[in-house]
């Protein structure tokens, strides 16, 4: 990961011309002490409807998180979404990408059981993913080195998945599952097909993306601090919600939109 030299804001969006893509935590929404525990402002459904509508259909939702988990906490947004790093996705078509990572259900399973049973053991939080699973260790970083050292054993026991570092977390997610790989393929198709390609993120998972978006002549804007390969910068999920929402009311400047 190379360290950009700007960390100046975006230009404004052009709803004509763009196809957005934004991921969930910590670039619409603030990252919160346990990933269930996400507030969503009020509003930010709302304003992605308007966006989508606004750009003909080209926005949609790229995520880490299952599918289950993004629906429920925007339930009136009905636009694409894309899931558990590309595993799912909803209104796109789009394959599957690395479903039968783990194996069969017995095999995901006992892999949750694992996870859960070395999250009780250490005062951590494992999440179960339709795909794979993730060791969270937000509430005790320096829980780290033994998180990591989990998910790599683990790694060995299903060879394969993939190690996927987060922030305050480790996940194990299918070989072929990256947002990337999913952007790559969905951008081929209408209505994002031969528009501008936007994306928003704040982790390590969304640098490929980042980097993919500015590669094909957009716009790659980090979310936060850190290094990033990304050209532009916003500092956290309002000044984004406020960016987007210059984008539907040009008028309202200074993003003063936060929800
Ligand atoms: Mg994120």
């Amino acid at each position: 990961m190379t360290t950009n030299a700007h960390n100046s804001a975006p230009p404004a969006l052009v709803p004509e011309e763009d196809a957005i893509f934004l991921d969930f935590d910590g670039t619409l929404v603030d990252i919160a002490p346990r990933p269930d525990a996400v507030h969503v402002p009020e509003g930010l459904a709302d304003l992605l409807m308007e966006l989508h509508a606004m750009c003909g259909g080209a926005l949609a939702l790229v995520s880490g998180r299952a599918m289950a988990e993004l629906t429920a906490f925007l339930p009136q947004f009905d636009g694409p979404l894309i899931g558990s790093h590309g595993a799912e996705s909803r209104g796109l078509d789009l394959p599957g990408q690395g479903e039968d990572g783990v194996g069969d259900e017995a095999d995901l399973a006992a892999l949750h059981a694992r996870f859960a049973a070395f999250a009780e053991a250490h005062d951590l939080l494992a999440e179960a993913k339709p795909h794979g699973a993730a060791i969270h260790f937000r509430a005790r970083p320096e829980a780290e080195p033994i998180a990591r050292a989990f998910a790599e054993e683990m790694l060995r026991l299903c060879p394969r998945l993939r190690l996927q570092p987060a922030k305050m977390a480790f996940e194990l997610r299918p070989e072929g599952a990256t947002k990337d790989a999913a952007l790559r393929q969905v951008a081929k198709a209408a209505p994002f097909a031969g528009r501008r390609p936007v994306y928003l993120g704040d982790d390590t998972t969304d640098e490929p993306a980042l980097i993919w978006a500015q590669a094909g002549g957009g716009l790659g804007v980090k979310v936060g601090e850190g290094g990033s390969a990304a050209r532009w910068r916003l500092e956290g999920p309002g000044a984004v919600r406020a960016w987007l929402a210059a984008a539907i009311e040009p008028e309202r400047e200074g993003y003063s939109w936060a929800g």
